[in-house]
């Protein structure tokens, strides 16, 4: 059996909540994201209980950069999540959506002085990614005795496509493997107290293998600093990239396999290397958020010149994946949801250029114009990613929560196109 991406159909339409999506098409135009409350509420608590229920001290840290929306940050600080912060911006908004910094761990990636202090000012836990942000953290005012963490990238790889592969060789992130006891010293020669330990090998993980061996290749590293450098680790955290179905032949992470054998590990290797009982830290993005957005954009022109095109009403400004990672995304026709495929047709954007196709050959309906497009599981790394290339003004996000709707994200005008620009008046004359 395909999998179905638990769509809710009435009447061979698309039904999003309790909302029919060809009406929230109608009232909020298109192209409009629309992001169903029920389902992130669902896909935090369907991880955080698959984890807790076998290791109780957990931290699920929501990795924000999948979807920055304060709506939607709100709603996971509601359900007690964490956030996992790459970037000051992300710490700032994670504060305004109300996550005290207790609540935020900020992972930088070739971070400025300027921006560890004020990580360091806002009081949330600082994971530093090398030995140069390590020493210049010192050298800021009132970090002596510090708690920090360090990133380390232990040579695993996994990811969908080679732009999402953040372990092994040719990473950027993290220090190598072999230098954790120096660094560890080193941070202790500094003046700080390590105490936690991290790695995010990759995203869009559907097996539990690569995950395995990253968690065991840490903890034998965390092992070793243990009982080499004396840290006592408060808390290890193994990053994120949780993966979910995008095409109907994938299938779902087996979440009660995957984290009974990731737990099962845990507990072995805190045991073998004596390390008592840290708080495990995960740091999901892509598996709360992506399943429970679509983007609805309309078909506005049917074309058949060298190919057959279904134009629609934006482009890789409004979702990127397909033409950045030339990632699948499932397209169904909202107010034709039952239809039986009958033609292969390529989705085109808007753009003035040629990768802009959110799908090529792809099984659908009949399609006119007119038709409304879902394009599936566009809630993590879509908004977050979108710009307004071509001068075309950011779509609207409606938030539904059952019968209800709320706009979250008011759609761009021609001004926005211009925020913060200025002729300079010698240009004016
Ligand atoms: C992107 C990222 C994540 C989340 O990845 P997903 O694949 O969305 O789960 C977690 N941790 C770090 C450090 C990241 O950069």
């Amino acid at each position: 059996m395909p999998y179905d991406f638990n769509l809710k159909k009435e009447n061979n339409h698309l039904i999003i909540g309790n909302i029919d999506a060809n009406e929230l098409a109608e009232k909020y135009k298109t192209p409009l994201y629309v992001i169903d409350e029920e389902k992130v509420r669902n896909n935090y608590n369907k991880l955080y209980t698959a984890f807790n229920s076998k290791y109780e001290d957990l931290h699920m840290c929501y990795a924000a950069k999948a979807n920055t929306n304060l709506a939607v940050m709100k709603i996971l600080e509601d359900e007690g999540s964490y956030i996992d912060a790459v970037s000051p911006g992300e710490i700032y908004t994670a504060l305004l959506a109300g996550f005290t910094p207790e609540r935020i761990v900020f992972t930088g990636n070739n971070v400025t002085n300027e921006e560890l202090e004020y990580a360091h000012k806002t009081g949330v836990t600082i994971n530093l990614d090398s030995i140069s942000a390590l020493e210049r953290l010192s050298t800021i005012e009132g970090t002596k005795g510090k708690e920090i963490s360090i990133r380390v990238n232990p040579m695993v790889e996994a990811g969908h496509h080679e732009h999402c592969i953040t372990g092994g060789p040719k990473s950027k992130f993290g220090i190598k493997e072999e230098e954790a006891v120096e660094v560890y010293q080193k941070a202790i020669d500094l003046g700080f107290k390590p105490i936690g330990m991290h790695s995010h090998i990759g995203s869009e993980i559907l097996e539990s293998e690569p995950f395995m061996l990253a968690v065991e290749t840490m903890m034998d590293i965390a092992g070793k600093v243990h009982k080499e450098v004396g840290v006592d680790f408060k808390f290890l955290d193994f990053g994120g990239g949780f993966g979910i179905p995008y095409e109907p032949t994938e299938n779902e992470l087996d979440l009660e396999t995957f984290t009974t054998d990731i737990i099962k590990l845990f507990k072995s290797k805190l045991e073998e290397y004596d390390m008592g009982k840290p708080a495990m830290y995960i740091e999901p993005g892509r598996f709360l958020v992506g399943n429970a957005e679509v983007l609805l954009t309309r078909v506005n022109t049917i074309k058949e010149s060298y190919r057959k095109f279904a134009g629609v009403d934006c482009g890789f400004g409004t979702l990127l994946r397909p033409t950045m990672y030339g990632s699948y995304h499932h397209i169904v026709v909202a107010n034709k949801i039952n239809e039986e495929n009958v033609e292969e047709i390529d989705i085109a954007g808007n753009l003035c250029e040629s990768g802009d196709l959110f799908a090529r050959d792809r099984p659908m309906p009949k399609l006119e114009e007119g038709d409304l497009l879902a394009i599936l599981n566009a809630g993590a790394y879509a908004y977050s990613m979108a710009s307004q290339y071509n001068s075309r003004p950011r779509p609207a996000e409606v938030l539904v929560n059952k019968d209800e709707v709320d706009v979250i994200r008011r759609r761009e005008e021609f001004s926005d196109l211009f925020n913060g620009q200025k002729i300079p008046t010698r240009l004016l004359k």
